[in-house]
């Protein structure tokens, strides 16, 4: 049995676990950050909070005779995808990324794709109502425009109370269904949505309920990152891959 670290955090590293708890071989290890208060169980083991760095990393991979690492984590989670790059290197452990392919615009969408979230809170227009759903890391930028409302979605309210100008939180969890977010939208009367390309199915729902509603979308572009891992888009290839190193 072969011991397999899955950085997760995502569908897909979920989806993941569970193949490889099946696959009598592998002993999955599912890693998450410990950012939110009550996560999705997942098959196999579970490990919670960040590892150290790289070489924090690079021992626990030791200590716990990792065959292989999987990255699942999420398109712009950069800084675990890094110190994974490096701390395989380093330990000698072969390393893929499972990830998705980002969107891209079909007829009727009306996309202003953007660098980051700071670009992507400078284009909206003054007055507009916007569903933010970008994530609870990077609100800051949004707080300082009190000539905006905004809709903010978050997993996990915030514990304190946040300073947002003038909007409101919400907490949900995906997957959310087109009509789930064609009514959120009509119902606050949202005129903009702000989204990451974080690609794959789970979160694609808002972007079809904007294109139902005729909603301009400004969309963050995920981060090239560029390190010669090898890529799986599937789970299917992440087995594969993982099947090319026992025989
Ligand atoms: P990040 O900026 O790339 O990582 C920051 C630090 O958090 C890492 O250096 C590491 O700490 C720790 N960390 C991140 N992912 C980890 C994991 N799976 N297991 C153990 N430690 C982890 O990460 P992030 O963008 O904050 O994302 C955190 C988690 O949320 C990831 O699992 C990601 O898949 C998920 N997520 C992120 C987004 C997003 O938009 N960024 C969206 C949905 C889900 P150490 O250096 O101490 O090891």
């Amino acid at each position: 049995m072969h011991r397999v670290l899955i950085l997760g955090g995502t569908s897909e590293g979920a989806a993941l676990a569970d193949k490889l708890s099946a696959d009598p071989d592998f002993i999955p290890i599912t890693s998450l950050a410990g950012r939110t208060r009550e996560p999705k169980d997942v098959q196999g083991l579970l490990r919670q909070g960040g590892f150290g760095g790289v070489e924090g990393l690079v021992k626990y991979l030791k200590l716990e005779k990792v065959f292989a690492v999987l990255d699942a984590t999420h398109p712009f989670a950069t800084q675990i995808t890094k110190n994974a790059f490096f701390a395989c290197q380093i330990a000698k452990i072969p390393l893929a990324r499972l990830t998705r392919k980002p969107w891209v615009a079909e007829t009727g969408d009306d996309w202003d794709n953007v660098e980051n979230i700071e670009q992507a809170v400078a284009s909206i227009p003054v007055g507009s109502r916007v569903f933010v759903t970008t994530g609870r890391q990077e609100l800051e930028p949004y707080f300082k425009r009190d000539d905006i409302w905004t809709l903010v979605r978050v997993i996990d309210m915030p514990a304190k109370k946040l300073e947002l100008g003038t909007g409101k939180f919400i907490a949900g969890r995906g997957p959310f269904s087109v009509e789930d977010e064609v009514d959120l939208m009509r119902d606050y009367e949202v005129d903009l949505l702000v989204s990451k390309n974080s690609g794959g199915q789970s979160s694609y729902g808002k972007i079809i309920a904007a294109r139902r509603l005729g909603l301009p979308v400004i969309m963050v572009r995920a981060p090239e990152l560029n390190l010669g891992t090898v890529v799986c888009y599937s789970l299917h290839e992440a087995s594969d891959w993982l099947q090319g190193f026992l025989h």
